[in-house]
């Protein structure tokens, strides 16, 4: 099956039904239509529809002799929209367990951040037998994603509380990699092809630096981060105009961490660290995403496992003490065996943080594109066993989760998961995925939050565009401005 055709016939349950039914089905176009569009789009008749009257909802599929599988729930009474939607929502999913044998780890949980709502409730004062109950009930969680929610919600917590609401965190996007990974999504350019992009995109950028140095002049960051892309696809001169000109525009007084990503090995060199460290740079990360050579090449990058362990020992020789290693469970090809590879290798490096993605396979990436088939028929998946031996290779290192978050089409269903040594937690990480403070992102393809007092949030994208963040610089910094000086 490559298109599943999902009809509803009320607005406002359209992207949890997606989310939802695409994870019981990886691989496969989910289309998530009205009774209207039904004819056009689907040829007359759903896969599946989703029924909401006054005060029933009705979850049946179909075959060539009509409706299957009819199931329904009941909604006498409930007016309260999200407490509908959490019921229709536990419909569908009972009715896609019965039609796949499948149960979800998360449960009915589509957000991508679990551990804010269990923080939240816990918050509230729900104590674990209870919080247990409502969970289960109300989102059909499994107890083992469940305890792993709590225990990040715990251990998270001293960092939350460390980080003032009425704070930022600033968040920088260089938007240059050597080469282009498979799987990637993310804004990125070729930094040998756009060499002269580089000026032009670095003066953007500083007028978008002085902007934000301007409106928060009062206060500094509490984190900064430079992402991308690699930053440190950048040379050393233009990395080093770059770190000068976020130094000397932010107050530091508040600064409790300055992370640059230095994620791709074939980027960095004793003269870039040496640049990092002299910039204050305080936390790096080199991201292998796998110790395996084959899957390395399949995926795109240029690299090889020993430039890994190369990048690791001259950024120690830096003096780096706070060194993040990403991998990726779910690559193609991979299974347990390849895994367990990565994970004795990358216990030899001993980073002080692990973070473990689950693969996403992203619209947008060439992944989607050049491995459809292997999608489909589901080759690309991420297992428990296959967390499991992540989780156990971070625990030997001493690590334990304090962060993790969930994307959409992510294999397996499951989470991404950061590991870290005590002391060595990734501050912006917490504040970006937990929302306790706003964050102005600079820079194109990033997005800025502001979080109001009370946890309203308001965003503003920046073009992802390279060219057009050159032509549209202005329209940009006015955008945050708005933000920001709205009420
Ligand atoms: S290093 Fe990251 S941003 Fe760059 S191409 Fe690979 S996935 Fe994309």
């Amino acid at each position: 099956m490559d298109i599943l055709a999902v009809s509803v016939n009320q607005p406002g349950f359209q992207y949890e039904l997606h989310a939802l039914v695409s994870a019981f089905y990886p691989g496969v176009t989910v289309k998530v239509v009205s009774n209207d569009d039904l004819t056009s789009s689907t040829g007359g008749l759903p896969d599946i529809m989703v029924g909401i009257n006054g005060d029933q909802a009705l979850f049946a599929s179909f075959t060539d002799e009509g409706p299957q599988d009819v199931i329904s729930a009941d909604l006498d009474g409930v007016t309260d929209k999200a407490v509908r939607k959490q019921l229709v929502g536990r419909l569908v999913y009972m009715g896609l367990n019965q039609l796949t044998g499948k149960r979800l780890p998360w449960g009915t949980l589509t957000g991508i951040r679990p551990v804010k709502l269990v923080s939240g409730l816990i918050r509230d004062g729900l104590e674990e037998a209870d919080l247990k109950e409502y969970m289960q009930t109300v989102y059909m969680i499994s107890d083992e994603k469940l305890a792993l929610a709590s225990r990040i919600a715990m251990i998270q917590q001293p960092v939350v509380d460390s980080l003032s609401p009425e704070g930022f965190s600033l968040y920088i996007g260089i938007p240059f990699c050597p080469s282009r990974c498979l799987y990637c999504s993310f804004t990125s350019y070729p930094a040998d092809r756009c060499e002269d992009l580089m000026d032009p995109y670095l003066e953007a950028l500083f007028r978008e630096i002085d902007f934000a140095a301007e409106r928060f002049a009062e206060i500094g960051p509490d984190s900064i981060y430079i992402g991308g892309g690699t930053p440190t696809s950048l040379s050393p001169e233009r990395l080093c105009r770059l770190l000068e000109k976020v130094n000397s525009s932010f107050d530091r007084s508040r600064l409790k961490e300055f992370t640059v990503e230095a994620g791709r090995p074939d980027s960095i060199d004793a003269e870039k660290l040496r640049v990092l460290k002299e910039a204050k740079v305080s936390r790096i990360s080199i991201n292998p995403q796998t110790m395996n050579p084959e899957t390395l090449g399949r995926i795109g990058r240029k690299h090889t496992p020993e430039d890994i362990i190369r990048a690791f020992e001259i950024s120690r020789k830096a003096g780096f003490r706070n060194i993040n290693a990403d991998i990726i469970l779910g690559l193609p090809g991979e299974g347990p065996s390849e895994v367990k590879r990565t994970m004795e290798e990358i216990e030899k490096l001993s980073p002080e943080s692990l973070t473990v993605h689950s693969l996403a396979i992203k619209r947008s990436s060439k992944l989607k594109e050049e491995l459809r088939e292997d999608v489909s028929r589901g080759a690309i998946e991420n297992t428990e066993e296959m967390m499991r031996l992540t989780s156990e290779g971070a625990a030997r290192m001493g690590m334990d989760p304090y962060y993790l978050y969930r994307q959409k089409n992510i294999a397996g269903n499951f989470e991404n998961t950061g590991y870290a040594k005590a002391g060595c937690y990734g501050i912006y990480n917490v504040a970006i995925m937990e929302e306790v403070q706003s964050i102005v992102a600079l820079g194109a393809g990033t997005v800025t939050k502001r979080v109001y007092p009370g946890g309203r949030i308001e965003r503003c994208d920046t073009v992802k565009d390279l060219k057009l963040y050159l032509e549209k610089t202005d329209e940009m910094i006015e955008r945050k401005r708005k933000l920001f000086d709205g009420d």
